[in-house]
């Protein structure tokens, strides 16, 4: 059995791999965590994906006892601004399409037609729209009634992939590492705040240790890159090559901004906004105590002083005094994140732009799938391949559905936008992008292995972005009876104007929550 794990970078990353496998092995395992107090965590990251809650159901944290110290927030779904056309809204929620006769509500509603399809087929749209909470004032969850099932059971595991959880939380991310740093310190493991200044391998190329500023050498059997886009350890010491996704995803820089609000008087959407914007896209993230906001965008379109200003503008006078943080982003995956003794996780081992809110899930995957391939003194090379293909797979799969918002948008009004059109897309996208240009998306026709991303997401996408649309309804509805399809239409309305009459707004809750 391998001994010690030493990981090196205390951001997001590092302290989430640390407190995971602290928690999966306990003191089978030593974890020694290095983090530097010169090199700065990269102070983004703040909306998560809905799987984030079984990672804190792992640790046996209840939401009382760490949302309050990270400012968090709850995140029901992605609200899209301006992706079709000026003024246009619609939601991607985490929230699964009822399916009536085998069809899900998608196709219905092509059939049927509607006003908005976010919002004539799911309920959370209209809980965004209202401000409120997903959970009642007794702390039970909204969906308690409704089609998806109810509360899950504290302790799960993160790979159950078929308990996808209703929501995800906005949060400090530099906060939330603090808070695991405690967590994680008082449940034993080593936390040693140095610099790491050199990586020493063995004559077969194998990390032996690490030398420190001021700690001497520390040696591990495995060793974990958490430190950043800079890849210390599996780019720069292991060599292994970067795969950039930019001939797909342009997307290379971020200006980003903390801008003190007062919740009270603006209230808190339970969702993040990705507005379009002429050469990428703004997020708008409410916390409990500030909004995070920055632009995303290809520096091939905009300069970044551009950018700054944009997004200046964009947010209005309260951002004024507010120092603007200008991040370059190193978008792709390394060809595997797991060579020797190196495990890289987080954005050492690969990053897509934040647009669907998937860099910590990449993380909890990561660890969750280190756990799973966890190797002993064999060293099996199986374990170690096994590995790399889910995470590149992930990677990969996620990358292709970023692609698909850009190319299924209507909008095409700029240079930036036009390009989307026109740019190559990842193989195998084409195909089915023909496939969904007759029959939406399904589990058989999205991309094939696991991502986190289900077919009603492709669905909700491409019907709100409204650029790739089926021509027509399935030829199989008209054999069939409406009436059921018709009526589910007719409850999803009760639904919402039912919760949205009966669950505190998410300020409301928050609050009560914060109070214990
Ligand atoms: P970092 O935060 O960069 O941490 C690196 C660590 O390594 C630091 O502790 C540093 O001190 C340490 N280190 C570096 N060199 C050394 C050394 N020589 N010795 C010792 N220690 C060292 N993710 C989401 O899930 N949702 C989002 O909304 C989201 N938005 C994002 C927006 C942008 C613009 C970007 C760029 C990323 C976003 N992400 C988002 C991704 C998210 O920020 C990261 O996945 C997450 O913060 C993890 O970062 P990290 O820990 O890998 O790296």
């Amino acid at each position: 059995m391998l001994r010690n794990v030493v990981i090196v970078g205390g951001g997001t990353a590092g302290w989430m791999t640390a407190t995971y496998l602290k928690e999966a092995f306990g003191d089978r395992l030593s974890v020694t965590l290095v983090e530097s107090a010169r090199v700065p965590t990269i102070g983004v990251g703040e909306a998560t994906f809905s799987t984030v809650r079984h990672f804190f159901d792992y640790l046996g944290l209840a939401e009382h006892e760490w949302m309050p110290a990270c400012h968090a927030s709850y995140k029901l779904a992605i609200r899209f601004e301006n992706w079709r056309e000026p003024g246009h809204v619609f939601y991607h929620p985490f929230e699964r399409l009822p399916k009536v006769q085998g069809f899900t509500m998608a196709d219905w509603w092509l059939k049927l037609g509607g006003e908005r399809f976010d919002k004539d087929c799911l309920v959370i749209p209209a809980l965004c729209d209202a401000m409120r909470s997903p959970r009642y004032p007794d702390g039970e969850l909204f969906e308690r009634a409704l089609h998806d099932g109810g509360d899950r059971p504290r302790r799960s595991t993160l790979s159950d992939q078929s308990t996808q959880f209703p929501y995800a939380y906005h949060f400090d991310a530099s906060l939330l590492a603090e808070f695991l740093a405690d967590l994680g310190t008082s449940r034993g493991i080593r936390r040693v705040r140095d610099d790491v200044l050199e990586v020493r391998q063995d004559e077969r190329g194998w990390i032996s240790h690490v030398v420190t500023r001021e700690h001497g050498d520390i040696t591990g059997d495995l060793f974990i890159d958490c430190t950043g886009f800079r890849g210390l350890l599996i780019n720069q010491v292991m060599k292994e090559p970067f795969e950039s996704y930019q001939d797909y995803l342009p997307n290379n820089r971020a200006v980003a901004l903390r801008v003190p609000i007062d919740v009270v008087e603006n209230g808190m959407r339970p969702c993040t906004t990705a507005t379009a914007m002429d050469s990428g896209w703004i997020w708008t993230i409410p916390l409990s105590n500030r909004i995070g906001t920055g632009y995303v965008y290809a520096e091939d379109f905009c300069a970044p002083e551009d950018a700054e200003r944009t997004l200046r503008e964009f947010v209005g006078p309260a951002a004024a005094e507010v120092e603007a943080n200008h991040i370059k982003m190193r978008i792709g995956r390394n060809r595997n994140s797991w060579v020797r003794n190196c495990v890289a996780i987080g954005l050492s081992s690969g990053f897509v732009e934040p647009l669907e809110s998937t860099g910590i899930f990449f993380i909890q995957y990561g660890v969750e799938q280190l756990v799973k391939h966890f190797p002993d003194e064999n060293w099996q090379p199986e374990l170690t391949a096994g590995y790399n293909r889910a995470i590149a797979r992930c990677l990969d799969g996620v990358r292709d559905f970023l692609v698909v918002h850009y190319r299924c948008a209507a909008r095409a009004d700029t240079p930036y936008w036009k390009a989307t059109k026109e740019r190559p897309v990842p193989a195998g996208l084409e195909e089915r992008l023909e496939a969904w240009s007759v029959r939406l998306p399904d589990e058989t026709s999205i991309y094939p292995y696991y991502h986190g991303f289900e077919a009603y997401s492709y669905n909700v996408m491409l019907l709100g972005l409204g650029g790739h649309l089926p021509q027509r309804s399935l030829p199989a509805l008209d054999y069939l009876d409406d009436t059921e399809a018709r009526a589910q239409l007719a409850r999803v309305r009760e639904q919402a104007s039912a919760l949205v009459d009966a669950l505190p707004s998410q300020q409301e809750y928050l609050a009560s929550v914060a109070s214990g």
